[in-house]
């Protein structure tokens, strides 16, 4: 059988999935893929293991990273593949993101208590333990467990999304300087679902971007687990202008959020043109 599909965007337990990285590249091969991305937030720490991981058919890997990035104060997701593990100036800008989690976890929980919701930080990194890199799904979690919330997506709905009660905002590296960094490091640099992104203006966001030398746009993507519906026609037709390549992925989180593994993937030529662009 021809493993002609790839995932190329999945998280692991080193940042908000449910999954260790072995347990990934398992599923995965399982299902036939052949190709998986790895792109944790702001972490490389799964990676060693997702790319050790023996599995008995041939299947490729590729070591990514999603930066958690902003652009004119909204939020924006830049992923990185090929990355290299050992590259100091990647791996300070991703300890320094890092920190900015850890910081704003008391911060969002001492919110929680101020609206009167019977939880404390105790319990928080008691279920965060070992995870390099957490976030608000984790804090969405433990709402979960103590029945405070039935679904993640209440939990951000009612509390943690932006602009709602217990949000905190955190430090972020800025989009173009995430891009021109990972090009730095011959890593190549994606934008992540685009539609998520609320700039005003996408085609000149992304003009933005290509300047600083982005090189694919993440045009397959399910939108409906965050209650959203488009067509990656409208990203596709603007991305032809600057010939970026089409990614595309699952953002698969185990069980945090519904998206299942291979759910949306993108042909396997796709991994081909990735690399032949950061090697030369
Ligand atoms: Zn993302
Ligand atoms: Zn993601």
């Amino acid at each position: 059988m021809v493993r002609a599909r790839a995932d190329l965007h999945t998280h692991s337990f080193a940042s908000d999935g449910s999954d260790s990285p072995t347990e990934l590249v398992r599923k995965a091969n399982k299902m036939n893929l052949g190709g998986i991305a790895l792109t944790d937030h702001d972490t490389l720490s799964g990676i060693k293991e997702f790319m050790d991981v023996e599995v008995s058919d041939e299947m490729i890997r590729i070591p990514g990273v999603e930066i958690s990035c902003e652009y004119e104060n909204r939020e924006v997701h830049i992923l990185g593949y090929f990355v290299p593990l050992d590259s100091r100036p990647l791996n300070d800008k991703l300890e320094f993101l890092r920190k900015a989690r850890y910081d704003r976890l008391p911060q969002m929980v001492q919110k929680l208590v101020d609206l009167g919701l019977e939880v404390t930080i105790d319990e928080l990194y008691e279920d965060i333990k070992g995870v390099a890199s957490p976030g608000r799904p984790h804090v969405a979690q433990l709402l979960m467990k103590k029945g405070i919330v039935t679904t993640t997506l209440e939990a951000f709905e009612k509390y943690l999304a932006f602009d709602r009660p217990a949000y905190v905002k955190k430090e972020r590296m800025k989009a173009l300087d995430a891009v021109r960094l990972l090009r730095s490091i011959g890593a190549f640099p994606v934008l992540a679902h685009p539609f998520t992104v609320k700039a005003p203006d996408l085609y000149s966001f992304i003009q933005a971007l290509v300047k600083e030398g982005l090189l694919g746009v993440e045009v397959e993507y399910d939108y409906s687990f965050m209650g959203m519906n488009y067509s990656s026609n409208e990203v596709k037709e603007m991305s032809l202008d600057w010939h970026l390549l089409h990614t595309g992925g699952s953002d698969y989180h185990g069980t945090i959020h519904v998206t299942e593994l291979g759910s949306t993937t993108v042909p396997i030529e796709v991994i081909e043109e990735m690399r032949m662009k950061v090697t030369t």
